[in-house]
């Protein structure tokens, strides 16, 4: 299972596939956007011209690689309130392997309390700048990212791929080492995955290895006292979307929306297109573009203020 189909979920799959990987389930959020391109290497242009969903248009792409493989799109926010039943839908029981791709620390805190929970073997990754770091953390026996980092960072405290853009050849090397530890793990060779956090800087060409071996921390909130608090805490009203000045805003109450019902109601106020898991569009008399999915999350673009996103999202879509 990949989550988060970007800089690092994309040469990952690729690679996975073209490998044999017999069964992959995408995970992502968002809609495939010019500015991605450089990065994310299973996209087109025409994607991006089509506003297709990530996940939908990785799976085609690797149906095209291989097509003797299975591949489950969910066009998806792996969060707390649905992390554990996302798993649980998987139609051939959990998956193997959790393998992140994601652009924020709250998803990474989130796998990695379903990896020592469902003890699944955790391929935590990042990638920001030109630098970027992996590890692997297979429960029971190794620590897990809360040894490592208790907390994540405060919000504000680190780069983002919106301050400071991703270095494209970074993504692509961090991604290879997850697909090299995934494929050690997929043909039942668990006994040769790094023990360490690799670190790489490709502007400085510097390379660092910290041995993890013995880095348990025995009074770890998350593999020693299996407090699963990423699971339970309350879904975020508001998520700022890495590398666009853009904000999702979650709905109050989970329910499937009408898209059709959505855009009538959408067409009054600008040029609104159905696009099969979401609708998108922008208004005429402000400057936003709203994509609405099927979940009923939004993506407002133009707009960097949460309260602001909230206060469209309230105006346009609903409460
Ligand atoms: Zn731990």
């Amino acid at each position: 299972m990949i989550v988060g189909v970007g800089a690092l979920g994309c040469p990952c799959a690729d690679l996975l596939a073209r490998a044999g990987v017999g069964r992959l389930t995408l995970i992502d959020r968002d809609v495939v956007d010019v500015t991605n391109l450089h990065r994310q290497t299973l996209y087109t242009d025409a994607d991006a011209g089509s506003n297709r969903p990530k996940a939908i248009a990785a799976a085609e792409r690797l149906r095209a690689v291989n097509p003797d493989i299975e591949i489950h799109p969910v066009v998806a926010d792996l969060n707390a309130n649905d992390a554990d039943e996302i798993l649980e839908r998987e139609k051939h029981g959990k998956p193997d392997i959790l393998i992140d791709g994601a652009d924020n620390f709250e998803t990474r805190y989130i796998l990695n309390d379903l990896s020592v929970k469902h003890t699944i073997p955790y391929l935590y990754a990042g990638a920001i700048g030109t630098r970027g770091m992996a590890t692997v953390f297979i429960p029971p026996e190794s620590p897990c990212l809360r040894c490592l980092f208790p907390e994540p960072p405060t919000p504000g405290s680190q780069p983002t791929c919106e301050s400071v853009g991703v270095f494209s050849p970074v993504s692509s090397i961090i991604a290879s080492y997850q697909a090299s530890e995934a494929l050690k793990v997929l043909m039942g060779h668990e006994s040769r995955a790094m023990r360490s956090l690799l670190e790489f800087d490709l502007w400085e060409g510097q390379r660092r290895r910290i041995d993890l071996s013995g880095s348990r921390d025995p009074s770890c909130p998350c593999c020693a006292r299996r407090d699963f608090e990423f699971l339970e805490r309350d879904e975020e009203d508001t998520v700022s979307i890495c590398g666009k000045d853009a904000i999702q805003v979650n709905p109050r109450v989970r329910e499937r929306l009408d898209l059709h019902q959505i855009l009538a109601a959408l067409s009054v106020h600008g040029e609104f297109s159905h696009l099969g898991v979401l609708v998108k569009g922008t208004l005429k008399d402000e400057p936003y573009t709203l994509s609405v999915f099927h979940d009923g999350r939004a993506i407002i673009e133009g707009v960097s203020e949460p309260a602001l996103a909230r206060s469209i999202y309230d105006r346009y879509i609903g409460s």
